[in-house]
């Protein structure tokens, strides 16, 4: 079915809550949202559902939205597709937003890919870079494509809106404006608990401790080069004594020495954090796009011609068996040492002398 694109403007955020509170990558979106809004010159807008959801309008506005659209329901307060397809769809069609963006988390994907078959739209998953031709209000969404070799720019020509749904972490957010303000729409949904297939018996919270790489401030890796379960356990202790979080290449997953949660890539976490130690990690495109935007990469490597020295600040050219335990041995005495009171800075952990 065609649409009147000239019917659709305005950039839409969906901002994702869990338990009342907005998950970062919204207020990252919003960011990006703003720059592609100003060069169209029309409104970014949030697009906030849950129940009791209505005071986090504020952090929206403050984190730079121009409108939010509420739909502060009961049936809304667990992420069900059924229903939270239903209240986005009805927005879509009554307010026809040109741009349409979600966080690429498990609920944002499900439901990005919902909204574009119930308003027949088009979806890019896992979008790393966004512009917008103005002059043809095209939304210019770029992502990895064949195995990352290639960056794809993804257009949506004839259908509205133009939707994508972006990676945790991939866009910096705005520093919050305190006591910025923007107009708020409240909509209802029309839906009912009776008529829905779906119901939540129970949450049931998972007691595994869950690691979170987008969040780390210090991730050391560990790839191929540390051979074994003997070589990851080093670099697990690495990670300890720096007090950081564990993560890894795709083959050390693969080779069964931890599980995905812990892979940075492509098709693993992205991550921005202060430090990322590359161990005996090669620096495949695959990897480098989950890790290349660290403040700053330390890469351990046996190979001068490895690729990750390319995108390392501060390489180690050497053995991985030879200088980790002589990191871990130094971050373990450093650590452990009593503040000397003199210019000794701590920062998550890592100490240096200013
Ligand atoms: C569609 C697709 C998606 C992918 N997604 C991901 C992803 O999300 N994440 C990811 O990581 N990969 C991903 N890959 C795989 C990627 O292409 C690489 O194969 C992978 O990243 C290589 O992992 P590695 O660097 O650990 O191993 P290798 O490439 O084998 O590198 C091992 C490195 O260790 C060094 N080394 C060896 N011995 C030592 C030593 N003793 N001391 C120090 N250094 C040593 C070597 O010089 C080498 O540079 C994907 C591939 C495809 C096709």
């Amino acid at each position: 079915m065609r649409v009147n694109i000239d019917d659709y403007r305005g950039v839409w955020v969906f901002m994702e809550q869990k338990e009342g509170q907005l998950l970062d990558v919204g207020l990252e979106l919003l960011a990006a949202g703003q720059d592609l809004a100003r060069k169209l010159e029309v409104d970014v807008c949030g697009v906030l559902l849950g129940d009791g959801v209505k005071p986090l309008t504020n952090q929206i506005f403050e984190a730079g939205a121009d409108k939010v659209y509420v739909i502060d329901d009961p049936i809304l307060k667990f992420y069900r597709t059924e229903t939270y397809m239903k209240a986005v769809g009805d927005l879509v069609r009554k307010y026809k937003p040109e741009i349409f963006l979600y966080g690429a988390t498990s609920n944002g994907k499900d439901l990005a890919s919902a909204v574009a078959t119930d308003v027949l739209c088009g979806l890019t998953a896992d979008t790393t870079l966004m512009d917008v031709n103005v002059e043809k209000r095209l939304f210019e969404a770029s992502r990895p494509a064949f195995g990352g070799n290639i960056m794809a720019t993804i257009l949506c020509k004839k259908h509205r809106p133009q939707m994508a749904t972006v990676r945790p972490k991939v866009i910096k957010r705005l520093p919050p404006e305190p006591g910025r303000t923007g107009e708020v729409v409240e909509e209802v949904i029309t839906l009912k608990e009776e008529d829905l297939k779906t119901k939540v018996l129970e949450i049931v919270k998972s007691s595994k401790k869950a690691v979170n790489l987008e969040e780390a401030d210090i991730i050391v890796a560990a790839g191929k080069g540390v051979k074994d379960a003997k070589g990851f356990a080093m670099v697990a202790e690495l990670a300890e004594a720096m007090n950081a979080t564990l993560g890894a290449s795709r083959d050390v997953v693969e080779a069964g020495l931890c599980g995905h949660e812990r892979q940075v890539g492509q098709t693993g976490a992205t991550v921005t954090p202060k430090v990322y130690v590359a161990v005996g990690i090669s620096g495949a495109i695959q990897h480098l796009v989950g890790m290349q935007n660290a403040e700053l990469i330390v890469a351990i490597n046996s190979d001068r011609e490895a690729p990750i020295f390319q995108a390392a600040h501060y390489g180690i050219e050497a053995d991985a068996f030879t200088v980790v335990p002589m990191l871990t041995e130094a971050f373990r005495k450093e650590l452990s040492r009593e503040p000397a009171g003199e210019e000794t800075e701590e920062t998550e952990g890592v100490t240096s002398r200013g």
